[in-house]
């Protein structure tokens, strides 16, 4: 099922700021980035300063397949906050990267009983507004 995208994007936005920029950029360019620590190499979603492992403030981005697999999820068929609603029903999820980091998202394209842990899943951009785009997920094609 494809999600049907209203005329005005009308759900929350994102705050975007100096930590979190590159991240919103590359989506605009319709390119999926994760943080890799220059120093223990351990690899981190969502972005931020600092290693969570390391504390290391040096950080490269790492460009990713845009492939994974669903980890677990969960499926909403009553929401009445304006905005949520109109989705119904909607899947949330936590997809695991081929890159190892875990990305809360949804997954569309799919009715919730179809959806299995572990299935493979690929990335799908959704431009709401000129500034922002998001990273969401479908049955891997
Ligand atoms: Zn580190």
């Amino acid at each position: 099922m494809a999600e049907n995208k209203p005329a005005k994007y009308s759900k929350p936005l994102p705050h975007l700021d100096e930590e979190n920029r590159p991240w919103w950029e590359a989506l605009q360019r319709h390119e999926l980035y994760i943080q890799k620590c220059r120093d223990c190499g351990d690899v981190r979603y969502y972005p931020r300063a600092m290693c969570t492992n390391c504390l290391s403030p040096r950080t490269e981005w790492v460009k990713c397949s845009g492939r994974g697999k669903v980890y677990t999820f969960t499926a909403t068929y009553q929401n009445n906050v304006p905005g949520f609603r109109e989705s119904l029903p909607y899947i949330m999820a936590y997809v695991e990267l081929d890159e190892g980091v875990k990305m809360l998202t949804n997954l569309v394209d799919c009715q919730p009983d179809q959806v299995r842990i572990d299935m493979p899943v690929e990335v799908v951009y959704e431009d709401v507004t000129p500034e922002v785009t998001l990273a969401k997920f479908r049955p891997a094609r």
